[in-house]
This record gives C-alpha cells, sequence and structure tokens, in this order.
C-alpha cells in the first residue's frame, strides 16, 4: 500500500478517542451504562435509546467477515484489486475496514472466517485498524 496517496481520516472531537486508541493499538467502542448496548462508530449518546451514560470499551479486535466486496478498478494506494470489508466484531458492533495478508479473491475471502485486528500507522495523528485472517501472520 501507498501510504502517501491514501486519503487520511480527519479525527473529530467525536472520533478522537478512537484514533487515540489505534495509534497505541487499541480498539476502541463505546458501550451504554443504561442499556448495554456497544457501538461503532463512536458518538456521545448511545444510538439505541439516547442516553449519554456511556463508556469507552476496550475490543478483542477478534471480528468475523460479515460481507465485502472487491474492487478490481485500480486505487491510487493499493495495487490491483483489494477488497472493502464489513467485518462483524465480537462485541457486536459492525466497522467498515480492508482484509490485509491474504488473496483479494471470493476464494480467499470467505465469509464468516476469523479475523483479528492489525494497525497499520499512516500518519502521525491516524494509525488504521486493518483485519487479516486469525493465522496469517503465524511463522
Ligand atoms: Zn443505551
Amino acid at each position: 500500500m501507498d501510504k502517501s496517496k491514501r486519503a487520511l481520516p480527519k479525527p473529530t472531537p467525536e472520533t478522537a478517542h478512537f484514533w487515540e486508541g489505534t495509534k497505541s493499538k487499541q480498539l476502541l467502542l463505546q458501550s451504554c451504562s443504561s442499556c448495554y448496548h456497544t457501538y461503532f462508530p463512536p458518538r456521545p449518546f448511545c444510538p439505541a435509546c439516547g442516553s449519554k451514560d456511556v463508556k469507552i470499551q476496550i475490543a478483542s479486535g477478534k471480528a468475523t467477515l460479515d460481507s465485502y466486496v472487491i474492487n478490481h478498478r485500480n486505487h491510487p494506494a493499493f495495487e490491483g484489486p483489494y477488497s472493502i470489508a464489513i467485518v462483524k466484531l465480537e462485541e457486536g458492533p459492525q466497522m467498515m475496514t480492508n482484509i490485509v495478508d491474504c488473496p483479494q479473491t471470493p476464494e480467499a475471502l470467505q465469509l464468516d472466517m476469523p479475523l483479528t485486528v492489525k494497525y497499520e500507522e499512516l500518519s502521525e495523528d491516524i494509525t488504521l485498524p486493518l483485519f487479516s485472517p486469525v493465522g496469517a501472520n503465524d511463522e
């Protein structure tokens, strides 16, 4: 991946804690103290019940592949086809991401396959959470 050509997300007051988290290799979700709903993306109130009594929760980094598309058009930051995936985190929320460390083909990208988070530092401020198949980085 050519990091310099990738559009960087811009942290906002609502998402700043999330990007601070990924910098220190932690995936931070928020969970509601009223109804115990765990959610992503970050927002200052619970999307399920509206409560502002929300706290930050560290996610396990485990997820499964929920759906994806393979983009065959060239992207300035990627070589060849690449997947844009929705993963379902162990804690429940879904996250849009890329699946890395495996061929970007339907044969390799099996729905419900177990994934684990890995972190790609793009800039001083932004470290992106990406996901790779469990076992892909084993020796
Ligand atoms: Zn709630």
